[in-house]
C-alpha cells in the first residue's frame, strides 16, 4: 500500500485503466531518470471539472514549451478526465495528469524515437477546512533558488520540494519566495498582496507558474470592482502588506495571517480575501 493512499483505485497509464496498484512503467522512463516530463492538477467540485479549457491549454503550453508533442487534443483529453472521474466515488476530486517524454536508454539529448508516457489518476479532493479559511494559513520567506523556467509545469520539482519543506520545518505551511528581491510565488502557489485595498499580483513571466486561479482572481477582481495591479512587488511591500493570500488548484484562495511569525495586518483574513473567497464560493456553486 501506498502511504496515504486507501484502496486500490483505477488509473490511466498509456491508454489503459488498471489497479494503482498494477500501474508500473519502466525505470528507464525520461520522467523518472530526468524529471523530463509536465504535469497538470485540475479540481473537480461536485464532479465537475472547473476551469478544465484552461487546464488544458496550460498543458499543451508546457509540452510545447518542452517539445514534447501533445499526445491528444483537447476533445480526447477531455475525455480522458471524465473517464477518470468516473471511476472515483467522491464528488469533489482533483485529477492529475502527467506526459513525459517516454523511455530511452539513457541519454540527455532528446531520444530520435520515443512515445510520450501519459498517465492519469483522481484523487478524493479534501477543500480547505473552515479553520483554514476562518483562520488563514501560516508562511515564511525565502529565497527563490529554482530555475528560470517556472511557468513550465514541469515535473523535475525539486526546488519546489525543498521549499515547501523549508516551511513544513518551521512550522508554517507555505514559503513566499523572493528573486532578487521582488516577490516570484510559494513553493506550489501564487501569492497576492492587498495594500491601501488594491490587490497586487507579480508579472506573468518565466518566475512563476501562471496559476489557472491567477486568471480566474483577476477576472473576479475586474468583476467585484477590485483594483487590481500586476508589477513587480518587493520584499518591503509583503511584509508591509494589508492582506496576503496564496492560491492554488488545491488550496483554492487562502488568507496568509502570518509571515515569518509577524501577523500581516491586524492578524486575520483581511475583506478583499473574504470578497475574493465570496465570489469563488459562488463560481464553485453554479458549476
Ligand atoms: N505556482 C506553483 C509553483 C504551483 O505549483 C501552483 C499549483 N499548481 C500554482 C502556482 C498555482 O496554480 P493553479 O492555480 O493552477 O493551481
Amino acid at each position: 500500500m501506498i502511504a496515504g493512499i486507501t484502496g486500490d483505485p483505477l488509473v490511466y497509464l498509456n491508454g489503459d485503466f488498471t489497479p494503482l496498484s498494477q500501474a508500473k512503467i519502466s525505470v528507464l522512463d525520461r520522467g523518472f531518470i530526468f524529471g523530463d516530463g509536465v504535469y497538470e492538477v485540475v479540481p473537480v467540485y461536485a464532479r465537475k471539472p472547473f476551469r478544465m479549457a484552461q487546464h488544458l491549454e496550460r498543458l499543451a503550453r508546457s509540452l510545447a514549451a518542452i517539445r514534447i508533442p501533445n499526445p491528444h487534443g483537447a476533445a480526447e483529453w477531455q475525455d480522458l478526465v471524465q473517464q477518470l472521474i468516473d471511476t472515483s466515488g467522491a464528488d469533489d476530486q482533483f485529477v492529475y495528469l502527467q506526459v513525459t517524454r517516454g523511455v530511452a536508454k539513457r541519454d540527455h539529448a532528446f531520444p530520435e524515437h520515443v512515445v510520450p508516457t501519459v498517465f492519469g489518476m483522481t484523487s478524493p479532493f479534501a477543500r480547505p477546512s473552515a479553520v483554514q479559511r476562518e483562520n488563514g494559513v501560516q508562511a515564511v520567506s525565502m529565497p527563490d533558488e529554482r530555475w528560470l523556467h517556472c511557468e513550465i509545469k514541469s515535473v523535475s520539482l525539486l526546488g519546489n520540494v525543498l521549499a515547501r519543506q523549508f516551511a513544513v520545518d518551521r512550522g508554517a505551511q507555505e514559503v513566499v519566495m523572493f528573486r532578487d528581491g521582488f516577490l516570484s510565488e510559494g513553493s506550489s502557489s501564487n501569492i497576492w498582496v492587498v495594500k491601501d485595498g488594491r490587490l497586487l499580483a507579480p508579472l506573468k513571466n518565466h518566475l512563476i507558474l501562471e496559476g489557472i486561479r491567477y486568471g480566474f482572481i483577476e477576472e473576479m477582481a475586474a468583476a467585484r470592482g477590485i483594483a487590481f495591479d500586476m508589477r513587480p512587488i518587493a520584499q518591503s511591500e509583503v511584509a508591509a502588506a494589508d492582506e496576503l493570500m496564496l492560491s492554488s488548484a488545491t488550496k483554492e484562495i487562502l488568507p496568509i495571517v502570518s509571515l515569518d511569525g509577524r501577523p500581516v495586518g491586524n492578524g486575520r483574513p483581511g475583506p478583499v480575501y473574504a470578497r475574493l473567497r465570496q465570489g469563488y464560493d459562488e463560481a464553485i456553486a453554479a458549476l
